[in-house]
């Protein structure tokens, strides 16, 4: 006799946990499926642990800038590993409020590595489980370059279980994880060199803010190396790593490599093959708004579909999904239109909607208007770190219908979510103007540009 449910989701991450349990509370038989840890990425290793040691960063920042509130304080060290067990122990707690979840809602969960064996079934620890819907939430994994010596660097799942500071750091990569982790260890002292092999890190964001993260890194570090690609990589005799470039320059000394370069979806070890679901030549599920694939019955959702690698996203989608499924709105689905998103960097990026740059390419540039502020941020006015903010609204059409808000400051993670929804419900400039400021706020700032 094997298992049989109503719905069946592989991965405890983001989306398979969100759509499991709200397919229980709408009264199908629900279990999810989990080789490794409950919470998946963004609990154990991305957002979760990413966050706290943002706020770690941000309390040595906050240290440094102190004189200049009247402080005088005297540093007597940072314990990387006390942080890292804090961390840990609140992820800990996090993993048994999932389980107390299951538990109310009644998912059952599974743990084991699941591989299809048809449409229908899957196979975990030896034993068939079987669902009339299964969604494929299996996230993804970090990439590796494939040059000599890549084997000496970790990825960002090993960042999270360094037990020790390091004292000399390369990130290698372009995108947030890379941005964040260099900002995380620069903060708490290490000297960290970031790599990008082009002009700039995030090139897809508005330039505008990434040439303000540029003129930050420029002032605080850590120290942007641009059009750089790692060669090799050699290990010395003292374990130290000597890292050799394109460009024929070498970097010495550094006692961890960390890859950012993306990742890819983990759809190669499941046996795919045995249902016929397509994916892309990158791995990605195909799908449809409804996250339905072209097997009836096999739906999936969150970072191995290709959609924004984002929790809420996977999240969002896996919920909708059961609401299709088990509350009888047929059209429930994720709108995947104006995704609100934030970098932690330092100062944070927030940003919604089009770039100026994709909106004229989109709209023709005689119907755009771009308005700007920078100003220096309260907080650090105040300190000898005068550094700005860059806010920003791209503006559609005669009525400037409000497309675009983007912001690189302090506060700015904080600032988006409302304004997303301003954008959401089409506000047009004149509507954000009607809004009374809040001050004194770096927020106010998007209630009263020129
Ligand atoms: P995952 O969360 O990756 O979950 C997939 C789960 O499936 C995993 O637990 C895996 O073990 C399991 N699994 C895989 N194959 C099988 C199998 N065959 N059988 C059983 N289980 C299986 N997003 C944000 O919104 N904000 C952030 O600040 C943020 N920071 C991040 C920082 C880092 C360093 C990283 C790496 C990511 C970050 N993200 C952030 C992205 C976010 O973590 C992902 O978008 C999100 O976790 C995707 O959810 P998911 O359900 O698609 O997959
Ligand atoms: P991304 O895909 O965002 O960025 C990776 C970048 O690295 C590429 O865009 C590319 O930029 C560069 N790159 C690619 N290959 C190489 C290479 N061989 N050598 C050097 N550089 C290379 O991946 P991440 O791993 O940073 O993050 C994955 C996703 O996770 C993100 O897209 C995001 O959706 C999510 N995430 C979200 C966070 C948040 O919400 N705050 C935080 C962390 C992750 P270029 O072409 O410019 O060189």
């Amino acid at each position: 006799m094997s298992r049989h449910y109503d719905y069946l989701a592989i991965g405890a991450g983001s989306g398979g946990i969100a759509s499991a349990n709200r397919a229980a509370i709408r009264g199908a038989k629900a279990a999810v499926i989990e080789a490794k840890f409950v919470g998946g990425t963004c609990v154990n290793v991305g957002c979760v642990p990413k966050k706290v040691m943002w706020y770690g960063a941000h309390i040595a920042e906050a240290v440094k800038y102190s004189p200049s509130y009247g402080f005088n304080l005297e540093q007597k060290g940072f314990d990387w590993a006390t942080m890292v067990k804090n961390r840990e122990a609140y992820i800990e707690r996090i993993h048994g409020g999932y389980h107390r979840g299951f538990q109310s809602n009644g998912v059952e969960f599974i743990e084991g590595f699941a591989k299809f064996v048809d449409h229908q079934t899957v196979e975990v620890n030896g034993e068939k489980i079987t669902a009339d819907h299964i969604t494929i939430a299996t996230g993804g994994r970090p990439m590796i370059p494939e040059i000599p010596g890549a084997e000496h660097g970790i990825d960002s799942d090993g960042f999270f279980a360094l037990t020790e500071q390091p004292k000399k750091a390369a990130v290698v990569g372009a995108g947030y994880i890379a941005v964040e982790i260099a900002g995380v260890f620069h903060a708490l002292g290490t000297d960290t060199h970031l790599l990008v092999r082009r002009d700039r890190p995030l090139r897809t964001f508005d330039k505008d803010i990434t040439d303000g993260l540029l003129e930050r890194m420029k002032q605080d570090g850590p120290e942007l190396h641009t059009e750089t690609t790692v060669r090799e990589v050699v290990k010395q005799d003292d374990g130290t790593l000597t890292l050799h470039f394109e460009n024929g320059k070498t970097m010495e000394g550094v006692d961890c490599l960390v890859w950012a370069i993306g990742r890819v979806p983990s759809t190669d070890n499941i046996n795919l093959q045995a249902t016929g679901v397509e994916v892309d030549k990158e791995g990605f599920i195909q799908v449809d708004k409804f996250q339905n694939t072209n097997v009836q019955g096999i739906y999936a959702v969150g970072d191995n579909t290709g959609a924004a690698a984002l929790t809420p996203v996977a999240i969002k989608a896996g919920r909708q999904l059961a609401e299709r499924l088990f509350n009888n709105m047929p059209n429930a689905h994720m709108d995947y239109e104006n995704i609100p998103t934030v970098v932690f960097s330092h100062p944070t990026i927030g940003t919604v909607g089009l770039s100026e740059e994709d909106a004229k390419l989109k709209f023709g540039e005689e119907n755009i208007t771009v308005y700007k502020s920078s100003f220096a941020a309260m907080y650090n006015a105040v300190t000898p770190h005068r550094a700005l903010s860059y806010f920003k609204l791209v503006c559609h059409g005669k009525e400037e219908k409000v497309v675009g808000i983007h912001g690189i400051g302090e506060g700015m993670d904080e600032i988006l979510q409302g304004f997303a929804t301003a954008l959401k419900m089409g506000a047009t400039k004149a509507d954000l103007d009607s809004t009374v400021a809040l001050h004194p706020t770096s927020a106010e700032e998007f209630v009263t540009m020129r």
